[in-house]
């Protein structure tokens, strides 16, 4: 017999499952939630819940969004003969916060890594293609992060777009490498959009 309740024991277990989160960690998460206000622990519950049942991926960019196609896919004034390929939804917070870049996006949801076990085939790759196939694409900029993982994917992808004939460019250097784009800042950001170059 167990000293903890079984409700307290499950919440400790479904938070291990999440990333970054041990068992330590996992423990004191749910003892501050048993402890804080009723109202709090339920409004996180709610937003979980919302998460899950208000957001789609669009199935043209793959991005987390509230509708499908999402509003970027669906705006007019977006300019669809570019396409910029990132790794993560967060990515293109990143970039739209530099309010530098008004092409479409397109989410890999990952990058190529032996490593983790991660093929081209787990990312949204073949779909890149098919809407570069479909024509109307200019420019396929590549935004994946600069560390080996992100250089490998765009290297890869830059290869398979050869013969689609169309301008295939990479963020310019300057972004930290090995860093993630999420974290990079506005105005560094900005530099390695403006200076984009030729792959
Ligand atoms: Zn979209």
């Amino acid at each position: 017999m167990s000293a903890t309740p079984k409700a307290v024991g499950r919440l400790i277990d479904e938070l291990c499952r999440l990333p970054g989160i041990g068992p330590k960690t996992a423990s004191r998460l749910t003892f501050f939630l048993l402890r804080a206000p009723a109202e709090q622990a339920l409004s996180l519950s709610e937003a979980l819940r919302q998460v899950k049942e208000r957001t789609v991926l669009c199935s043209i960019c793959f991005n987390i969004a509230e509708s499908n196609p999402c509003s970027i896919c669906s705006a007019p004034e977006r300019d669809g003969g570019q396409i910029c390929v990132v790794e993560e939804p967060l990515d293109v917070v990143a970039i739209e916060r530099t309010h530098l870049y008004h092409g479409l996006y397109h989410v890999l949801h990952g990058a190529i890594s032996p490593v983790e076990g991660i093929g081209p085939e787990e990312l949204k790759i073949r779909e890149l293609l098919n809407r570069v196939k479909n024509g109307g694409v200019r420019e396929v900029l590549l935004a994946t992060n600069p560390n080996l993982e992100g250089e490998a994917t765009a290297m890869y992808i830059a290869r398979l777009l050869q013969p689609l004939k169309v301008r295939v460019t990479r963020l310019a250097r300057g972004l930290p490498v090995g860093g993630d784009l999420e974290y990079a800042d506005a105005i560094t950001l900005s530099r390695a959009l403006q200076g984009r170059q030729e792959m």
